[in-house]
């Protein structure tokens, strides 16, 4: 499996960097956003890396996709948002600013005024690990 002992997310797969995790299989990982734009944010990405959608192997991109839909589905019921995106960036002009291949489950409230390239502010922990108790509990 491709690694790069350098990216953040590969260290969070190989257990060197704490996550909250939400599932994981052979293939890929969930675990939440610490940078969250709304409660119940996550992130799903395949245990190998890729830097983006350039490089992901299709099987690897179906496994990813597979768990988003079902990790998003269960954000949907945890936190009850009035919609949902899942965003995948790719590239420094799409605000891509982890380099390995990653989906977004973004809970949006009416009028968040979300836009495409939002500012990440840190999140409290305690809370975000709550979060992901509750999620967990849909999975
Ligand atoms: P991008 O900007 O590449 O689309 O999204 C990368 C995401 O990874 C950001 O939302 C950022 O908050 C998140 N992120 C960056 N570093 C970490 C980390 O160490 N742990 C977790 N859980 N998320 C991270
Ligand atoms: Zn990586």
């Amino acid at each position: 499996m491709a690694t790069d002992p350098d990216c953040i997310f590969c260290n969070i797969v190989a257990g060197a960097v704490p996550c909250f995790k939400l599932c994981e299989d052979a293939e890929t990982l969930a675990f939440m956003d610490i940078n969250p734009v709304h409660d119940g944010h996550c992130l799903v990405i395949p245990k190998a890396h890729y830097p983006s959608l350039f490089a992901i192997a299709p099987e690897a991109f179906a496994a990813v996709a597979r768990v988003a839909a079902r990790v998003a589905r269960a954000v949907n019921q945890a936190v009850q948002p009035e919609g949902l995106n899942l965003v995948q960036s790719n590239g420094e002009g799409a605000a891509q600013s982890v380099l390995h291949f990653h989906v977004h489950v973004l809970p949006r409230r009416l009028g968040d005024g979300v836009l495409m390239n939002w500012r990440p502010q840190p999140g409290d922990m305690t809370h975000i690990a709550a979060l992901a108790e509750r999620i967990r509990g849909f999975l």
